[in-house]
């Protein structure tokens, strides 16, 4: 076709644009994460200085959407950027995704009426904030909150927003972030539309919940804002450009290293979720003596590292993914003959964040940085239904993205992954049509896992102990059962440990000497969080533990450290722990040493078991703690720190329930009354949970 003169000027200005959004999009990258991107650094400085100001930032880069998340897992991030990308391919919104943590709010009210806000919030722990929604939480939360603009009534009058949060009904402050911060924008005048949605971890239906929400929200978002709903056009986010020069030899290519440090050699803190520290495993041990079941001790040594851990916290374990998976998933997306290839990835919209540093490979990428493990969204389905490999399979794929009973009963219950999920609807046809940012938007970046530390800091301060059950289910409608990402490389890691030169469990392949055979010598990346979850000040104070399976982790730590203490002459409190499984031949873990503890502490330490499987009925930690009720009552008058570590979904409602049970017997009140008494209690610390 001709270009007229019109045309040329046209295409000259998106041109222009597009530059100036490019140039940008490396800047913000860089500026908002110092490890990511690291190598595209040019000595742009003057720039530097980024506003925390987001009305000011969308205005710089033409925004009318900003799409806020509180996330401690990834999966509110994921969400946010999914409604950005539907907001933008939908309805043509300019949208912008915005980690909470990058802004002040004092000029919230200072957005224009015409623009929207949206709150993507999850609920973490007890009702708490996100590590990096505390700011903002504490900003719109706080006594004497001072907007720009100073305090009318309703200070918040023009501003909008859309509301969604992610929780767990199986804590007691369900949702507790997104229903308070509703309450609080309401508040202060601003207007919700659509409703404030809810998705529940607990019930398994977090991904339905949030898909049925959306629907009317958007509905709603359109009517008010007058959007048009046009035929969804997918734009990537990201541009790749293989970069002829380089080659996975070339220095400058990360291998899978997270950052710029590491790729340059060095070890530098602080360690933390941005910059793990590659520790050397010390020694690593089964603790089943079942065949078919497995379950990891491991001591981390972090004495290389500048970081350090209190008695009750969690150690972050960076994965590795199997190798068998990401070979999977190289070959059904045809990308084996590349996965070499050396690539550098772009932002093609300023506000997007590459999720890894580059130029880097196929190969790396996958392996080290996408969640190709997890069970795919429906909503991912829908979008690569446009790049399927024929028409018939496109059909299937719409089908499978848009019902979503259809989708349950054909792939719902095999927790199928991407890679697996496109064999299967593809039979074996290669998906070589879906642009690689389509995988980078639609996966979430592959997340760390945390375990509860099982030791004490107290007698270990430079030595990490750590016990996972190694996840593995059979599912329904699949010949392999469900292998869990993190878990699988762990137990691979022992037995190269323990003397196995290949170690493949279940078949499973890792690359175990990491980037650049950085990892070799049995190492695992590992970054320390900090919780709440601690022994009494006092060691003097009596301790209740409920700890069944991997929930005896922590209390492994807290016994030792009180151990300890015996020994060296302090006044220790009764330490009751009960722990449960299903056989005291199969998986009574740590036996002897609580045989040990015993001899230290004598008759201040005592061990309740509940093992399911050894009698006709079934017994459970609760029970046991029912059967102490006196005792427990007594402890409790005493003040006695009572602590719940595991199943998030059973036990650990269960037990609440039984406590409540106990103290209204024993207090002679009414059950509500006692319930009442048992948030009291959590609400003093008195109560701790260290649940998932
Ligand atoms: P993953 O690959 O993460 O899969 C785990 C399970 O999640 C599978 O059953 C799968 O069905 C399900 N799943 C994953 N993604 C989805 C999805 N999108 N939709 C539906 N289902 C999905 N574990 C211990 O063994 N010991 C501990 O001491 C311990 N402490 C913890 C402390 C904290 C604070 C937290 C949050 C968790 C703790 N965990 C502990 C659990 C641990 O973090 C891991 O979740 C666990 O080891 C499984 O990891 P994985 O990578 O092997 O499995």
């Amino acid at each position: 076709a001709e270009l007229d003169t019109l045309d040329i000027l046209v295409l000259g200005v998106i041109l222009l644009g597009t530059f100036a959004y490019l140039t940008k999009g490396t800047l913000w990258a860089k500026q908002k994460d110092p490890y990511a991107n690291a190598a595209y650094l040019n000595g742009n400085a003057a720039r530097a200085g980024k506003t925390r100001n987001f009305v000011e930032k969308m205005e710089e880069s033409g925004k009318n959407c900003i799409i806020f998340y509180g996330s401690q897992t990834g999966t509110a991030e994921d969400y946010a950027s999914r409604l950005a990308k539907e907001g933008k391919s939908r309805f043509g919104l300019e949208t912008m995704v915005a980690d909470l943590e990058e802004y002040d709010f004092d000029a919230m009210d200072t957005l224009p009426s015409d623009k929207i806000a949206f709150f993507v919030m999850a609920t973490y722990g007890e009702g708490e904030p996100t590590d990096n929604a505390v700011e903002f939480y504490e900003f719109i939360n706080g006594d004497d909150v001072a907007f720009s603009q100073g305090g009318e009534d309703a200070p918040l009058d023009n501003f909008h927003y859309v509301a969604f949060g992610l929780g767990n009904n199986t804590y007691e402050h369900y949702n507790s972030m997104v229903r308070d911060v509703d309450r609080l924008l309401t508040k202060y005048g601003a207007h919700r539309i659509g409703n404030a949605g809810e998705g529940d971890d607990g019930a398994g239906t977090m991904e339905e919940d949030f898909l049925a929400w959306k629907e009317p929200m958007w509905a709603a978002l359109a009517a008010h804002m007058g959007l048009e709903e046009r035929e969804a056009v997918y734009e990537p986010v990201f541009g790749i450009t293989v970069r002829e020069g380089l080659t996975p030899q070339s220095p400058e290519v990360y291998l899978g290293e997270p950052n710029k440090m590491h790729l340059e050699g060095a070890q530098k803190g602080p360690f933390n979720a941005h910059n793990p520290y590659i520790a050397p495993i010390a020694e690593s041990y089964e603790l089943f003596k079942v065949k078919d079941r497995n379950c990891i001790h491991l001591e981390i040594d972090i004495s290389g590292s500048t970081l350090s851990y209190t008695t009750g916290d969690h150690i972050a374990i960076w994965p590795t993914n199997a190798g068998d998976e990401v070979d999977r998933f190289l070959r059904i997306t045809g990308l084996t003959d590349k996965r070499e290839q050396v690539i550098s990835v772009k932002a093609l919209e300023p506000t997007a964040k590459v999720p890894f540093p580059t130029p880097t490979t196929y190969d790396a990428i996958v392996r080290y940085h996408l969640e190709i493990g997890a069970p795919v969204s429906r909503q991912f389905v829908s979008t690569l239904a446009a790049f399927a490999p024929n028409e018939e399979i496109k059909t299937e794929m719409t089908k499978l993205g848009s019902d979503k009973d259809y989708f349950h009963e054909k792939t719902g219950s095999q927790l199928l992954n991407i890679a697996r999920l496109l064999e299967h609807v593809g039979n074996g046809e290669t998906w070589d049509k879906i642009p690689f940012s389509a995988f980078i938007e639609g996966l979430t970046k592959l997340q760390p896992r945390y375990y509860s530390i099982s030791s004490s800091s107290h007698v270990q301060p430079k030595k990490i102990s750590v016990t996972a059950v190694v996840e593995s289910s059979m599912v329904v409608g699949r010949q392999d059962p469900f292998r869990g990402v993190a878990t699988n490389y762990l137990l691979a890691l022992k037995q190269k440990q323990n003397g196995d030169p290949e170690p493949s469990p279940f078949g499973l392949t890792y690359e175990l000497h990491g980037p650049r055979n950085k990892y070799d010598g049995i190492h695992v990346p590992v970054h320390v969080r900090h919780s709440n979850f601690k022994l009494p000040s006092d060691p003097a104070k009596p301790i209740i533990m409920i700890g069944p399976g991997t929930g005896v982790a922590p209390f492994r730590g807290f016994i030792q450290e009180r151990a300890q203490q015996a020994r060296e002459g302090i006044n220790v409190g009764r330490t009751i722990l009960f722990f449960g499984c299903r056989k005291s031949t199969e998986d009574f873990m740590y036996e002897a040493e609580f045989e040990e503890y015993k001899k230290a502490l004598g008759d201040k330490f005592e061990l309740v078991t509940a093992f399911s499987r050894e009698s006709s009925k079934k017994v459970y930690v609760q029970h046991r703690l029912k059967e102490r009720s006196a005792e427990i009552s007594d402890l409790l008058s005493q003040k006695a720190f009572f602590y719940v570590c595991g199943d998030a979904a059973n036990m650990a409602r269960e037990v609440n329930t039984v406590l409540a049970q106990i103290i209204a017997e024993g207090r002679g009140v009414s059950e509500s009354k006692a319930e009442e008494i048992v948030k009291n209690m959590r609400a003093a610390n008195q109560y701790q949970e260290d649940v998932w």
